[in-house]
This record gives structure tokens, C-alpha cells and sequence, in this order.
């Protein structure tokens, strides 16, 4: 329900979770978040419940913290409000992590074929299916951008996705359909927002990404491209309103 990314040279965790609170307006049963920590690992958590519950347990077991990092507010539609149906999901080599907002109408055709391949699945998400499906790519492309370029395309529905893997530490891939997802400018680092109060305290400069795009970032620069990988130029607009 609420997305946000960071990449640049701050500790992410604190970034993430105060995006994460200024989405918490939109409702909200679970959350979690993802990070790379300065040894390129890949540290996550994620509850069931409010923020508070997942702050509580960062500060009585702190993860790793890291300059690239992604945070989700959940409302779940398929798999109940759980700790494990939570986001973000891993990929199979548990180095990849994945959160999404909306709902990919063809994960239960997906699912049977990525089980039939001998894959396997820890939550009742659509949300996972990508998950499982990006891992399987990135391990085909080594590249977070390819890798979804090529699932894109077989997942119907709205999503706003978000990725990062611990073998490409400082980058941070979104891809959006029917679902709405902003990029937010800043001086050495850049944000990511389901929308533009996930990172408004931070800068006010904001890119809209349109319908059916992917965007990379990374500290220094955004690359968007459409899904059959076209670059798009992009806007940059100004947020005026008090958020
Ligand atoms: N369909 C996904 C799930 O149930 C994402 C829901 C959301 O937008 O938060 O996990």
C-alpha cells in the first residue's frame, strides 16, 4: 500500500521508516523493510501489525543498516495479514528482495508454473510470484534493470514493484502498471515514493514515472526506460504542496 526506496550515503533505516510513516494515512496491516548493509549483505524485517511493532523489534534486534534500502505498508488482498505474508519477499537465493503495491491478477497461473520448475514459496502473496520470477531472471541477466524488463511483461494487473539485490549494493529498481510511483531528486542520493509524501522531507524535487516504465537509481543518477526498454526523458517538477 505504501512504498518507499533510498539510495545514496545515509544510514537508509531511518529514511525508510519515517517515509513509511508519512504513508501511514493510507491504511496499512503490515511492514517491512530491506536493506544492504556496507558488506553488500542483504538484511530484512518485516510484522504484522503498526509501524511501532516493527520499530520495537528493529531496537530491541537492530539489522544491519546500509545506504540502499526499501520499506512497504501492506493491505493485504491475498494471504492474510501475516508476519510471513508481510513484504518484502526474497527471491529463491535469498539476495533479491521485492515489495508491491496492487495486485498481479495472473500469480496463480505463474505460481503453478514456477512450482512445476521446482521453485517454492514461504506466503499465500501474488506478491512472491514476482519475487520468485525477478530472482530467476536476474540469475539469467546479473542485472536488476534487465531482469525486469524481462518479467514485466507476463505480470497483468496494477503493481508498483520495487527491488534491490545484494550483488548490485547502491541501486534500487522500480517498475510501475496501473499503479502510481515517484522518484524523488536529491544531491547525492536519490528516493523512490508510492507517492510524493514517502520522501517530501527530504527534497521537493519529483519525477513522475508513467504508465508502464522502469526506473533505476542510484545515488548519482535515474535512468527511466519504458518496458521494452526505450529511454524516456524525464520532467522534473517541484512539490508545492505542504506535506
Ligand atoms: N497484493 C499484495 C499483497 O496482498 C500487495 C497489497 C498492497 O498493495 O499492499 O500482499
Amino acid at each position: 500500500c505504501g512504498i518507499v526506496g533510498y539510495v545514496g550515503t545515509r544510514p537508509s533505516l531511518g529514511v525508510l521508516i519515517g517515509g513509511l510513516r508519512r504513508l501511514e494515512y493510507r491504511g496499512y496491516d503490515s511492514a517491512g523493510v530491506a536493506v544492504i548493509d556496507g558488506d553488500g549483505h542483504l538484511s530484512t524485517h518485516k510484522k504484522a501489525g503498526k509501524l511501532a511493532m516493527l520499530t520495537d523489534d528493529l531496537a530491541a534486534s537492530p539489522i544491519a543498516d546500509g545506504v540502499t534500502g526499501i520499506g512497504h505498508t501492506r493491505w493485504a488482498t491475498h494471504g492474510g495479514p501475516t508476519d510471513r505474508n508481510a513484504h518484502p519477499h526474497l527471491g529463491d537465493d535469498g539476495k533479491l528482495a521485492l515489495i508491491h503495491n496492487g495486485i498481479i491478477e495472473n500469480f496463480s497461473a505463474l505460481k503453478d508454473e514456477l512450482l512445476a520448475e521446482g521453485y517454492t514459496f514461504t506466503s499465500e502473496t501474488d506478491t512472491e510470484v514476482a519475487a520468485v520470477l525477478l530472482g530467476h531472471e536476474y540469475r539469467a541477466t546479473g542485472d536488476l534493470t534487465l531482469a525486469f524488463r524481462n518479467i514485466v511483461d507476463r505480470l497483468h494487473g496494477a503493481f508498483t514493484l520495487l527491488a534491490l539485490h545484494q550483488d548490485q549494493p547502491g541501486v534500487v529498481v522500480g517498475a510501475r502498471r496501473n499503479s502510481p510511483l515517484v522518484i524523488g531528486l536529491g544531491d547525492g542520493e536519490n528516493f523512490l515514493g508510492s507517492d510524493v509524501a514517502a520522501f517530501v522531507e527530504h527534497t521537493r524535487r519529483a519525477v513522475a514515472i508513467g504508465q508502464d516504465q522502469i526506473v533505476t537509481i542510484r545515488p548519482d543518477s535515474i535512468e527511466v526506460i519504458d518496458f521494452a526498454g526505450n529511454p524516456v526523458e524525464t520532467e522534473p517538477f517541484e512539490v508545492s504542496w505542504d506535506a
